[in-house]
Order: C-alpha cells, then sequence, then structure tokens
C-alpha cells in the first residue's frame, strides 16, 4: 500500500567499521583482524561486507568525511541523524566519537586527534554561516540547542547538571519523547559545543573515578535539536519551520559481565547493558529494514531507557550511522565477531 519511495542518493542506515592500532600489551603479529578492501574485512577465515571499513592507520579526519560530513548535510536537509559508537570497552569509541578533550581546546598541538563530533559542529556552523553570507531569495534562520546525558544502569543523568541523576522520559502528543528537566543549552558556534562538551565529558569522569568501569558500562547521548525556519515576510517560505535533531550516542561496552576494578561483577549494570543492546539492535534493523512501524507495540522501546529516548531519532525521517569499534588484537576475537554481527543486523 502506498507509493513506492523515491530512490534515495544516501542509505538510511550505514554501518561503518573501524579497527583500532594496536597497544602497547598487542603485538603487530597477533593481529587476526585484516582490511581486506575499502568495505571488507575478515577475522581469521571469516570475511565480512559493510559500507566502509577503516584500518589502523585511518585517521579522525578520515572518518569524519566519511561519516561527519555526509551527516550534517542531511542534518540540514532536515533528516533526524544518528550516530551510534559499539564495541567493546577499549576498542575506540571514545576516542572515535570525542576525541580527548584537550583538543578541543584552541590552540592544542593536539588538534589531529579531535573526534568526529566537534568536527561535525565545526563543519555544521560553517555551513550555516556560509548560507547566511551568500543566500538568494530566502533567508533561513536556525536555532540550535544542545544537551548532554549518560544512562548508568537505566537511570538518566544530566551531564550539564549533575545533581540530576534520575531524569524520566516523558511523552509530549506534539513533540514526542523528551527527558523532563534536562538541561539544554543554545549554541551559536563551535566554541559553544566544545563548552559543553568538555563540561559534560568531565562530569562523567568525576562519576567514574572510585570504581573506572562505570564509564564504560554507560551510555552517553549528545544531542543537537535544529530548528530553522524563513524569516522573510516577503519569501513563498514565510512561515515554514523545520526541525530535525543530532543524535551522537557513545555506547557501553558490549562485552558480558565483567570484574570491575574493584574485583565486583556487576551483575545488575551488565544485564541493563545487555538488554538496552539488544532492544537497540531491533529497533536498528527495523529501521534498516525501511519497514514502517505499523505497531509500535510490537517493538518493545520504552522497555530500556536507551531505545525509549531514541525512539524519536530512529523514527521517521531518520539517517543512522552505526560505527563498530574493533580492536585488532587475536585476544578480542569473540567480542569482535559479536560487534561485526550487531553491525551485521543492521543492514
Ligand atoms: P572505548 O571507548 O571503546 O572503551 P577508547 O576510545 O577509550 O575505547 O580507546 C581505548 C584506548 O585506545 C584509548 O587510550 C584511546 O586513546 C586509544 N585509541 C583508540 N582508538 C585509537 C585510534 N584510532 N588511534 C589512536 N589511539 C586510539
Ligand atoms: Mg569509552
Amino acid at each position: 500500500k502506498g507509493l513506492p519511495m523515491p530512490p534515495e542518493p544516501d542509505p538510511t542506515v550505514k554501518v561503518v567499521v573501524r579497527i583500532r592500532p594496536v597497544n602497547e600489551h598487542e603485538r603487530e603479529g597477533e593481529r587476526t583482524v585484516k582490511k581486506l578492501s575499502s568495505d571488507t574485512l575478515s577475522v581469521g577465515d571469516r570475511k565480512f561486507m559493510f559500507d566502509s571499513v577503516l584500518d589502523s592507520s585511518s585517521k579522525q579526519e578520515d572518518i569524519f568525511q566519511l561519516v561527519g560530513v555526509p551527516l550534517v548535510k542531511d542534518a540540514l536537509a532536515g533528516y533526524n541523524t544518528s550516530i551510534l559508537s559499539y564495541g567493546q570497552t577499549g576498542s575506540g569509541k571514545t576516542y572515535t566519537m570525542w576525541g580527548p578533550p584537550s583538543a578541543m581546546v584552541e590552540g592544542q598541538s593536539t588538534t589531529s586527534h579531535l573526534g568526529i563530533v566537534p568536527r561535525i559542529f565545526q563543519m555544521l556552523f560553517a555551513e550555516i554561516q556560509k548560507e547566511q553570507e551568500n543566500f538568494v531569495g530566502k533567508q533561513i534562520n536556525y536555532q540550535c540547542r544542545c544537551s548532554f546525558l549518560e544512562i548508568y544502569n537505566e537511570q538518566i543523568g544530566d551531564l550539564l547538571d549533575p545533581t540530576q541523576r534520575n531524569l524520566e522520559i516523558k511523552d509530549d502528543p506534539k513533540n514526542g519523547f523528551y527527558v523532563e528537566n534536562l538541561t539544554e543549552e543554545y549554541v551559536t558556534s563551535y566554541e559553544d559545543v566544545t563548552q559543553i562538551l568538555i563540561k559534560g565529558l568531565s562530569s562523567r569522569k568525576v562519576g567514574a573515578t572510585s570504581i573506572n568501569s562505570k564509564s564504560s558500562r554507560s551510555h552517553v547521548v549528545f544531542t543537537c535539536i535544529i530548528e530553522s525556519w524563513c524569516k522573510e515576510t516577503s519569501s513563498k517560505c514565510f512561515g515554514s519551520s523545520k526541525t530535525s535533531r543530532i543524535s551522537l550516542v557513545d555506547l557501553a561496552g558490549m562485552e558480558r559481565n565483567k570484574l570491575d576494578d574493584a574485583g565486583i561483577l556487576r551483575v545488575r549494570e551488565g544485564k541493563n547493558v545487555k538488554k538496552s543492546l539488544s532492544q537497540l539492535g531491533l529497533l536498528v534493523n527495523v529501521l534498516a529494514k525501511g519497514t514502517q512501524i505499523e505497531r509500535p507495540k510490537d517493538i518493545p522501546y520504552r522497555s530500556s531507557s536507551l531505545t525509549h529516548m531514541l525512539r524519536e531519532s530512529l523514527g521517521g525521517n531518520a539517517k543512522l550511522t552505526v560505527i563498530c569499534a574493533i580492536s585488532p588484537d587475536s585476544k578480542s576475537n569473540g567480542e569482535t565477531l559479536s560487534t561485526l554481527r550487531f553491525g551485521q543486523r543492521a543492514k
């Protein structure tokens, strides 16, 4: 029923694999993960195909060109866009998303390590400025607001106001799901965004000092809502407005229950992470198939805080990129295979 959708130049769901470099505990000779071509890799004798595969030698700029540039274009065209960074602890999820906070401070020598998220906002504000300088016929106004939260053990905490530890998801008939009382800050420049990122990432770290592994058991979501409208009364577009959201998600480590630094088996945390990641897999799978969700009841997105709050971003006119972060080392083969399987389910 209904008309077939016109062909789209860009797929709704893209899956990109990034192999991190070997670290000081690993040896190049023990590498079992190999990139075979721009879109295939092998783990031992198993082969996998994705939209793109980035090898250990890839730079932050490479993944930005591959994933960030199309995201900014889609976001400005009115799509809801998301990136999910998926993989085991230590596979490079956080490095890929934010990079070291020091790289966001101006004049630092580490800017080449800048993650994909700050690069996205560098480009977004440059594009908005370009459009406003060279406008033809109509002038569009943009308003952007950001929030930054962490989901730990199903509880939503506000990274911009660490006193808010257990926020609730509400359903608004007009605007959909939102997190009640979550801090939202208006941003007009790259510098505004990096300040928020630095602040949020540091409150995450404070919370993680006693039990280091807490940071690998929590999902972190940075959201930017872009509203745009035409401000010229004489123009045809007067009165029309668009809202799109960018959701950038650094997921909890996908590995099974492990002892934390204090030697405690955190079973409950582990169960919550596992459940939310598998619900996320379901949601992503539905999006990838392009099937309209006819009976939302059938998709239990409300059963985890993560899928509940992302439901808005992953529904409707959405574009999603899954970055599967993997380690090159043979010791991680089990987690690597399971990460790649998650990526395949998104296709
Ligand atoms: P995760 O968030 O998946 O647990 P991290 O992003 O913290 O993993 O990465 C683990 C370590 O590996 C960090 O010290 C990080 O700086 C380093 N690392 C990860 N990916 C890369 C990369 N592509 N280039 C250089 N260092 C990396
Ligand atoms: Mg991390």
